[in-house]
């Protein structure tokens, strides 16, 4: 028998190398050698050979390498190819035909697979347990790849210097057979599986070939064994599915099998197969599916009848299939089995059902339905009657993966899926796992899936054939500073099959088509598919292409930087990702820790298992490895209470659990995540992937990283292309695309002529000024759309529930929408008053405000029936969610707003009477960004300022013994004025630098002037509820936050979640004070800034120091207008230790001065600057604004009211 061929080499390791520029003396090198290996032939070269080789070298160039992408799977390196340039016969060898690779046996069917079956020695009745990995992968393959550690790669198609990514060491890759032409680029980083037993001119070599080893592309990508089986079909299409993802579209077939999925995924983790917990399961997860029923149209009774009969196998399977030992009749369906051969199956242990896995050693993940121990017996009858059964029994983890509904005709896709869950598996649990089961939920028998050494090769290049057009997409985006010159080129995808019948079954084939046509600009009449990408984009015009080419850049770009975040996870040591703010690192476990809310205890799910963590050694200053000094509390860094997060125990078993952020204090975090962690079960799982070596000797320290959701882009993505589909809406793409202008007609008028309609019409409006009922009879009238431009306390809200009241009272119904989650609640909270219809409010629970939560369908209780339900989602006339919003970048702020107003100038309708800010806070903005359109409501808004009830608490702190002010130049008193509007607080005498923790800015000296303003005006009689404090920094607010922690009233807003608020008093830290000037890209961000100023009633104090901030152009104008008004008040030396009975410092306050701060010496200025009487006459300038003529605007005004 021949010996029994494993995946994984016996002295596999795996390590992390970077390609990099020539190290090798090639000229002593030659073909011959890579066959032959033994270094001592080098001496006998000839001239020939060395020349040969040379230009073999000099032909490095990887785009000299004819591709076809037309049949990619099966590479066939023909003799014009690269390899015409060879003398030596050996290196001819390098031709491969198709027959000589698996990857096409794959892809037609299962019969022509090489399956590698049980090995049937003579030894009878032996039990094998699986094999420990020998040499698991280390810990290397997480270390942080800087761009300047790269050197490029030199090498040819055949051999690559590669160097070690830690040690700088060099060694030599040769890529033969299928492997040959495996683009690689200077500078890229693979990863390389399997002995290093080879040498080279000294230096240790290995050669990668169809026999034996495995080279990662780019390991940094991984990607879904999903989406890699799905290239199998077509190589493209998993690029295609990956850029564009659709919400909608949910089959009646894939939502049963969905739900059955779920049942027997239950069924497994608890183990319970009797009739009675199946139905019950089934009628569980129907009742969860209630929505999607909805979509598709079915009621409950058809659900459960589908269900079940696709249900009725699984008491059959588990009495077969479910033991200790296979049962007698538990057969397994292993391909091309020899005729006297049988194999008995036994699942005997759950380990985890929907295991994600990630394993950056070979760039995938994947996502198992259940992870089991299973018990294979083999046996083999006698060849004669006098012979004996020869049995084997094995007994190890395997990855299960249920398959609902008859989909055998998609079975090759899932057998190549089930192999791709023993490479995760093998990593994962640090065992060989060569054997996966596939089970068809209607079959009988579940399937034994043995990847063959040619098929995961397969896999593997044809994974990495994927990972070069997404990293080659990725350079040339990063390469061009401006997107719209930004030129796509055909290898950012792989070419379409151009098979008519695969082509038209395809769900990717309007995106695919969309592609070819607008970004990779191919013409095509003459192609078998030319018919189908006629018919798909013939309706598209070059400027709507255009158009779809420049946006679809822009969502990429942005891509990019949310990828970057996210691959940090496997490329970044804990530490370091924890200096920059994204990380806990040695996070223990609190195990004394009780949730308080149950848990649901339901694998899979989001929350259902809660945990608390403490930093290791939480009280002793951590140096860190990566040079930075972390300060250790908790709140330092970019991780906040509703952040997602993954769950990994250093160095092998990442992303073992992801959930959300649940509560954060400075010393502890408390999650919520989808899979259970036992710190004994995980020590267990690190000891098997050492070889044996106890990681951790007392307790497993965890890292907690911030993790980024990134299917949100591919969403974006769809929302785009959909546009352009063939059966899109063409209305929409000619009236954004297009910019058709919008069409209106007279129904405003027409309703305030009928009789029936006027009244309400009027009653409704009349509280509405001039501009407002304008905008209503704009909207009213529109039979496209219409464009409010409503500026800063203009009634924006007010004109919005006029106009949903006015709708709904129509009949029509209304969606209302924003991009933060306050903007709708604002309105909600506005109609909630007397509107007498239903309202339905979408969205994440812990985002909506809680007076409004009653509009949510948790509120109104679990439907039980579909009418119920029905009721509930179909009737309220008015709904209400946010939209999908983005940082913006490199072009992606165009907002559909500005992008229409902009066109039709003439169509847009200004709100300018605000009634919020007094003359002075108004005067800013007016001056700086709305070009002095603003106008104060009345006389009353613009005379407005904040009344002090009480002076009692400011006289008493006077009078304590420590008091060092003298009341004459009181900064407090000063503040405290009514007729202080708009003040800027200058701390440059004080001073008060901002320090880092981490990459964060923060400003303690500012946040203890903000902390004593506000307990001042608190002390005197103004409630926590008029006062608001903003800030641009995270940081900071997070200091405020505790600093304040006791004033719940007071809200502490960035300047994104201050949006659409405001307050009688805002205080604004600014945080930027430094000897260098530096103000950081946020504070350049002029329309955070203009939100903040606009959120103010009465008074505005801003903190800040001067020096640092007016070297800015636009806060140089700011300061402009402070001066003429006179609204600086220059703080003295120390001012925030002269009311030493107001201080913060007071116990239980243990807000440490964080390790690494900027200490600046600098000496104090002499001239401290008095606060000047200010101005009372509010000079309504007549200069343009700053930003006249400025794309920004449009925006400006419509985010900050
Ligand atoms: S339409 Fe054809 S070429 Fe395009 S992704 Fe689908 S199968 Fe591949
Ligand atoms: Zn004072």
């Amino acid at each position: 028998m021949p010996p029994r061929r494993s995946l994984v080499k016996k002295e596999e390791s795996v390590d992390l190398f970077l390609a990099f520029d020539d190290g090798i003396d090639w000229s002593q090198v030659s073909e011959t050698q890579f066959d032959a290996q033994p270094d001592a032939q080098l001496q006998t070269q000839s001239q020939t050979q060395v020349e040969t080789q040379t230009t073999l070298i000099g032909g490095r160039s990887v785009a000299k390498l004819p591709r076809s992408f037309a049949s990619p799977p099966a590479r066939t390196i023909s003799a014009e190819s690269g390899s015409s340039t060879q003398t030596n016969d050996s290196v001819k060898t390098l031709v491969v035909d198709d027959e000589d690779v698996d990857y096409k046996a794959l892809l037609e069917g299962a019969e022509n697979i090489d399956w590698d079956n049980w090995d049937t020695d003579d030894d009878n009745d032996i039990i094998t347990t699986p094999r420990k990995l020998k040499s698991p992968s280390k810990s290397k393959k997480f270390t942080p790849v800087k761009p300047k550690n790269l050197r490029g790669i030199a090498g040819d198609f055949q051999k690559v210097i590669v160097e070690v990514a830690e040690t700088e060491e060099r060694r030599i890759v040769v890529l033969r057979d299928v492997w040959s032409d495996t683009l690689l680029e200077k500078g890229d980083v693979v990863n390389i599986i399997g002995d290093w037993d080879g040498s080279i001119t000294g230096t240790p070599s290995i050669t990668i070939s169809s026999k034996e080893n495995l080279l990662i592309h780019h390991p940094d990508y991984l990607i879904s064994a999903t989406t890699l089986s799905d290239s199998a079909v077509c190589p493209r299409r998993p690029l295609i599915s990956n850029l564009v993802r659709s919400t909608s579209n949910t089959r009646p077939s894939s939502l049963w099998g969905h739900i059955l999925h779920e049942v027997v995924e239950s069924c497994l983790s608890e183990n319970r197969w009797d009739q009675k917990y199946i139905d019950d399961e089934i009628e569980e997860v129907i009742q969860g599916s209630l929505l999607d029923l909805l979509r598709i149209e079915k009621t409950i009774e058809e659900a459960t009848e589908e269900v079940k009969n696709r249900a009725s196998g699984l008491k059959e399977f588990s009495k077969r299939y479910i033991g200790k030992t296979p049962k007698p009749d538990a057969g397994v369906d292993v391909a091309r089995a020899k005729n006297n051969e049988r194999s008995l199956v036994a699942i005997s242990q759950v380990l985890d059902v929907e295991e994600e896995i990630w394993s950056p050693a070979h760039g995938l993940k994947g996502k198992l339905d259940a992870s089991i121990t299973a018990v294979i017996e083999s046996q083999e009858a006698p060849v004669s009657d006098r012979g004996q059964v020869k049995k084997k029994t094995f007994s190890g983890p395997m990855p299960f993966e249920i398959k609902t509904g008859d989909e055998r005709y998609r079975g090759i896709q899932y057998r190549a899926q089930t192999m791709l869950y023993t490479l995760l598996m093998s990593e994962r649990y640090g065992y060989q796992v060569d054997e996966g089961l596939l089970y068809y939920t209607q079959s009988e028998e579940p399937i034994k899936v043995t990847p063959s050494r040619n098929e995961i090769q397969a896999l593997i290049v044809a994974r990495n054939d994927i990972v070069y057009h997404m990293a080659k997409k990725a350079k040339d985006l990063t390469k061009k500073v401006e997107v719209c010159k930004f030129e796509p080129t055909t290898e950012h995808l792989p070419d379409v099959i151009e098979d008519e019948r695969t082509c038209s079954m395809c769900y990717g084939l309007d995106t695919c088509m969309l592609y070819r046509k607008a970004v990779e600009r191919v013409e095509d009449t003459t192609s078998p598919i030319h018919g189908l990408y006629e018919k798909k984009t013939g309706h598209l015009t070059e400027s709507q292409c255009e158009f779809f080419r420049k946006w679809e850049a822009l969502i990429s770009l942005e891509e990019q930087d949310l990828y970057r975040f996210k691959k940090e996870l496997w490329t970044m040591g804990a530490e370091e990702r924890e200096a920059h703010g994204r990380c806990f690192s040695s996070m223990i476990m609190d195990e004394s820790y009780k949730p308080i809310k149950p848990e649901l205890n339901d694998p899979g799910k989001i929350h259902s298992f809660s945990y608390r963590f403490t930093k290791r050694d939480f009280h002793l200053p951590m140096l860190s490895k990566s040079g930075f000094q972390a300060s250790d509390s908790l709140l330092n860094g970019h991780m906040s209470v509703g952040d997602a997060i993954a769950v990994s125990v250093e160095p092998d078993l990442l992303a073992i659990a992801k959930g959300y952020i649940t509560g954060l204090t400075p010393e502890e975090v408390t999650i919520g995540v989808d899979h259970k962690l036992d710190p004994q079960d995980l020590a267990d799982r690190t000891r098997l992937r050492s070889g044996g070596k106890a990681l951790y000797d007392d307790v497993v320290e965890f890292r907690i990283d911030k993790d980024e959701l990134s299917t949100g882009l591919a969403r974006m993505r769809y929302n785009l292309a959909a546009l352009f589909y063939a059966e899109g809406d063409a209305r929409l793409l000619e009236l954004i695309v297009d910019l058709r202008p919008p069409v209106f007609n007279t129904q405003y008028d027409e309703l305030l002529d009928s009789p029936h309609q006027a009244p309400a019409l009027l009653e409704i409006s009349k509280p509405l000024n001039s501009s407002q009922r304008l905008a209503m009879e704009r909207v009213l009238d529109a039979e496209d759309y219409a464009l409010v431009l409503g500026m800063p306390g203009t009634g924006k809200t007010t004109v919005i529930v006029a106009l949903i009241k006015t709708l709904v009272n129509l009949g029509k119904t209304v969606f209302l929408t924003s991009y933060t989650h306050s903007a709708v609640d604002n309105i909600l909270l506005k109609l909630k008053v007397d509107a007498d219809f239903g309202i339905l409010r979408i969205g994440n629970l812990d985002k909506i405000h809680p007076d409004v939560v009653c509009y949510t369908l948790s509120a109104m209780g679990t439907a039980t029936t579909m009418e119920q339900l029905e009721h509930q989602v179909m009737t309220p006339p008015v709904v209400a969610g946010t939209c999908l919003s983005t940082d913006q970048k490199a072009g992606l702020e165009v907002s559909l707003f500005r992008l229409l107003s902009e066109k039709h100038e003439d169509h847009v309708v200004d709100l300018t009477h605000q009634y919020r800010m007094n003359e002075d806070i108004m005067h800013l903005s007016n001056t700086l960004i709305y070009k002095g359109r603003l106008v104060c409501g009345s006389e009353e808004v613009a005379k407005r300022c904040l009344e002090i009830p009480s002076h009692q608490f400011i006289d008493d702190i006077h009078l304590k013994p420590d008091d060092k002010c003298d009341r004459v130049s009181c900064w407090l008193e000063y503040l405290l004025s009514p007729s202080a509007k708009a003040v800027f607080v200058d701390t440059d005498q004080v001073p008060g630098y901002d320090t880092r923790v981490g990459d964060l800015v923060q400003n303690q000296v500012e946040a203890e002037l903000v902390y004593q303003f506000a307990e001042t005006l608190i002390g005197c009689g103004i409630r926590e509820e008029q006062i608001g404090v903003v800030t641009l920094y995270r940081q900071q607010i997070k200091l405020l936050s505790h600093l304040l922690i006791d004033r719940k009233g007071i809200e502490i807003l960035t300047a994104d979640r201050s949006q659409g608020r405001d307050k009688d008093c805002i205080i604004i830290s600014m945080v930027r004070s430094n000897i260098e000037g530096q103000i950081g890209d946020l504070m350049k961000d002029w329309r955070r800034l203009n939100v903040s100023l606009t959120r103010a009633r009465s008074k505005l104090v801003i903190i800040g120091s001067r020096k640092t901030l007016q070297g800015d152009e636009l806060l140089g104008k700011f300061f402009g207008i402070m001066d003429e008004k006179k609204w600086v008040l220059a703080l003295e030396k120390d001012a925030h230790r002269v009311h030493p009975s107001l201080s913060s410092k007071k116990p239980n306050r243990p807000f440490k001065r964080a390790v690494g701060d900027i200490s600046p010496t600098r000496s104090p200025e002499n001239t401290p600057r008095r606060p000047s009487k200010k101005s009372k006459v509010a000079n309504f300038s007549d200069q343009g604004g700053l930003l006249k003529g400025r794309n920004l605007l449009r925006d400006l005004i419509n985010d900050s009211t």
